[in-house]
C-alpha cells in the first residue's frame, strides 16, 4: 500500500508487496518515478530539485510513461527524449527497460537562452542529474557527500571534526537542505541562508534544520554560544546571501568554513537578486529575462566577492558545485577561481578508486529493510572507515524522505559483492521487498563537467564528454535495467554531460548477473577514467582490484 505524504498529500509514497506492473522490473521504475516526486520541491510542476529538474517533460508525458512502464514486458525497452515517452521497441530481457536522453544539445547551440527558448516550445526539458533519471532520494542523496567534505576539511585545518568550528552557507533546497544536518553531523556549529521561509520551515520540519533565527543578530548570538561550548547545531536564517554575506564579513567576523548551495547555476529561474521578492523574480521569470539575469549576476559578483575576502582572512572557502565562480568570473571577478571546487580540494582521491555516491531504494516501503542491509554493510565492510562511521551516523541522524533509502560512498568491488548479497537477501524472502541500486551522476567515471567534477585535471582532459558516453553505452551492453545520458540545462547548459544508471535486485539469478555486470563495470571504468588521466591512486586500484585498464607504452 501507499503511504501518505504529509507534505505533498496528491504524491503518495510508494511500497507494498502489489505490482501493477508486469513484473517487478517495470513496477521498480514506476515506484522510482513516483519517489522523486512525493520527495521533490515542486511535484505539482514536475519539478524535483536544482530550480528546474524534472521528472517528466509534462503531465501527458508522465501519464504516457506510467502507461508505458505499466503495460510494458520484459523484453521491450522504453526509449525517453528529454523526459517525454518516444517509443516502445522490441529488444529481449538482458537489454535495458528504459534508455534516456535528456537535455543534450549541440555544443555550439548548448547555452541558457536556447535551453529557455526550447523549453517554452516544450520540446526540452532538464532533468538534473538524478530528477529525470528518477534516483533522487531527498536531501540524504547528497548528504553523505557533503558531509565527507567537512571531514576532509575538518582532518586537514581543525584536527579531525568541526566541533567548536563556525561553518557559513546558504541554500536550504533540495540538495543544499542537506547542508545543516552534515554540518551538524561533523559537530560544527553552522548557519544556512536561504531567502526563502518556505524551504527553511520544510528542511526544520523534516530534522534537517534544527533552530530558524528570526534575525541576523540572533543567529550570530546562537552560532556563537555554539562554538564556544563546542556543541554542534544548525541554524537557518531567512535572507539574501547577497546581503548576509557582505554584511557578516562587513562586522570582522571570520567563519572557519565557508561555501555556498543556493541555484546559482540558474540565473532565471535559480538565484535570486538582492532586493526582490520572491514574487518579482516570478513575474520577471517569463518576461523580464534579460533583466533577472543582469541583476543575478551583479548579486553574485557580490556574494563571491565576500567569499574571497572570507578567504583572505583565513577562512577555508570553497565551491559546492553551483558554479557561482563561473557566473561571478563573468561578471567580472576575474579571481573567482581562487575558490577550490570540493571534488578537486577535497574527493578526487576517492574518485580515483571509484568511491563515490552509491545508494539503494526499498521499493517495498519499509524501513526495516534498509535497516537490514545498514547491518549486512557493518559485517561485510568491518574495516572501511568511512562505510562503518558513515553507516553509525546516518541511522542516529539521517530521517528518510519517501522510500526508504540510503547512501554509502562504496567503491570497485563493494559495490558489487553488496548488491549481489541483497540480492541473495531479497531471494530468501529476508527483505520485505526488492532494492533499486543507483547512483548519483557525480561518480567516477560518469561525469564530465569542467567547473566541477573534471576541474584541474591532471591530464587536463577536464571537457572531454567521451566518459560519461562510454559509460551509458556500457552500461546498456551490461543489462543495467535504465540508462540515461544527461546534459545541463538552463544555467548548466553546456557546461556537463553525465550518465546515470539504475539496476533492480529482485531476488532473481537474471537480476545477479545484472547487477555483477553493470556495478562492476561502471566503478572498473571510473577507475580507468583517473588511471587514464595519470593518478597514481587509480594506477594503484587498477593493480590491486585487477581492473581490466590496457594501459600503453
Ligand atoms: P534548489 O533550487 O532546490 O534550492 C536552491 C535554494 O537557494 C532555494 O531554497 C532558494 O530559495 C535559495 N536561494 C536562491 N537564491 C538565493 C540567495 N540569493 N540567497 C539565499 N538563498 C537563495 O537547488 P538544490 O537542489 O538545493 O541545488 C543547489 C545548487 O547545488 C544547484 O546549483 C545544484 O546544481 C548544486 N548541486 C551540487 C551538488 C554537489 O554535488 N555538490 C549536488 C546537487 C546540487
Amino acid at each position: 500500500m501507499p503511504k501518505a505524504n504529509p507534505r505533498h498529500p496528491k504524491f503518495p509514497i510508494p511500497g507494498g508487496p502489489e505490482l501493477r506492473a508486469k513484473g517487478w522490473r517495470q513496477e521498480a521504475l514506476l515506484r522510482l518515478l513516483e519517489n522523486v516526486l512525493s520527495v521533490g520541491e515542486d511535484p505539482d510542476n514536475l519539478v524535483v530539485y536544482a530550480a528546474l529538474g524534472k521528472a517528466a517533460r509534462n503531465w501527458a508525458a508522465h501519464k504516457g510513461i506510467v502507461k508505458a512502464l505499466t503495460e510494458m514486458d520484459e523484453n521491450q525497452t522504453l526509449l525517453i527524449q528529454s523526459g517525454k515517452p518516444i517509443g516502445l521497441i522490441r529488444t529481449h530481457d538482458k537489454a535495458p527497460l528504459v534508455i534516456m536522453a535528456n537535455c543534450n544539445i549541440v555544443g555550439q547551440w548548448a547555452k541558457a537562452e536556447v535551453f529557455y527558448e526550447l523549453q517554452r516550445k516544450g520540446l526540452i526539458c532538464w532533468g538534473g542529474l538524478t530528477a529525470g533519471a528518477w534516483q533522487y532520494i531527498g536531501s540524504q542523496g547528497v548528504i553523505q557527500g557533503t558531509y565527507e567534505i567537512f571531514m576532509r576539511i575538518a582532518e586537514r585545518r581543525f584536527g579531525g571534526d568541526l566541533f567548536g568550528r563556525f561553518v557559513l552557507t546558504a541554500g536550504l533546497g533540495g540538495m543544499g537542505g542537506a547542508q545543516p544536518l552534515a554540518g551538524r553531523m561533523a559537530g560544527a556549529a553552522i548557519l544556512c541562508v536561504d531567502i526563502d521561509a518556505e524551504r527553511a520551515r520544510k528542511r526544520q520540519e523534516i530534522g534537517y534544520l534544527q533552530e530558524i533565527a528570526p534575525d541576523l543578530d540572533s543567529a550570530l548570538a546562537m552560532i556563537d554560544a555554539a562554538v564556544k561550548e563546542k556543541r554542534a547545531l544548525s541554524v537557518g536564517l531567512v535572507g539574501n546571501a547577497a546581503e548576509i554575506y557582505p554584511e557578516i564579513a562587513r562586522r570582522g567576523i571570520v567563519p572557519d568554513i565557508v561555501t555556498d548551495q543556493t541555484s546559482a547555476h540558474d540565473l532565471v529561474y535559480g538565484y535570486v537578486p538582492k532586493g526582490m521578492s520572491l514574487s518579482q523574480v516570478k513575474d520577471l521569470r517569463d518576461d523580464g529575462q534579460g533583466q533577472l539575469m543582469a541583476a543575478s549576476r551583479a548579486s553574485i559578483v557580490e556574494h563571491v566577492k565576500a567569499m574571497l575576502d572570507f578567504q583572505k582572512k583565513g577562512s577555508e572557502v570553497f565551491d559546492n558545485g553551483n558554479l557561482i565562480r563561473t557566473q561571478a568570473k563573468e561578471g567580472g571577478v576575474a579571481n573567482a577561481f581562487d575558490i577550490p571546487i570540493f571534488t578537486e580540494a577535497y574527493l578526487r582521491p576517492l574518485f580515483c578508486r571509484a568511491i563515490g555516491p552509491f545508494r539503494w531504494m526499498a521499493l517495498s516501503g519499509e524501513e526495516s529493510d534498509i535497516a537490514r542491509i545498514d547491518d549486512l554493510l557493518l559485517d561485510m565492510f568491518p574495516d572501511n572507515k568511512i562505510i562503518t562511521n558513515w553507516i553509525k551516523l546516518a541511522r542516529e541522524h539521517v530521517p528518510f524522505e519517501g522510500l526508504p533509502a540510503r547512501i554509502a560512498w562504496l567503491g570497485h568491488g563493494e559495490r558489487t559483492a553488496l548488491a549481489r548479497r541483497v540480492n541473495e537477501l531479497v531471494a530468501s524472502g529476508e527483505l520485505k521487498g526488492p532494492i533499486a541500486f543507483s547512483r548519483d551522476h557525480l561518480d567516477a567515471g560518469a561525469m564530465a563537467h569542467p567547473n566541477i567534477m573534471t576541474e584541474g585535471m591532471k591530464d587536463g582532459s577536464d571537457a572531454i564528454a567521451d566518459w560519461p558516453l562510454i559509460d551509458a553505452m556500457m552500461l546498456c551492453s551490461s543489462m543495467a535495467d535504465l540508462v540515461v545520458v544527461h546534459s545541463g540545462g538552463g544555467g548548466y547548459a553546456g557546461y556537463m554531460t553525465s550518465c546515470g544508471v539504475t539496476i533492480v535486485a529482485d531476488g532473481t539469478a537474471a537480476a545477479d548477473e545484472r547487477l555483477d555486470h553493470a556495478l562492476t563495470n561502471d566503478t572498473a571504468l571510473g577507475v580507468m577514467r583517473y588511471a587514464d588521466a595519470g593518478y597514481e591512486e587509480a594506477l594503484d586500484e587498477v593493480a590491486k582490484k585487477d581492473v581490466p585498464y590496457i594501459r600503453l607504452g
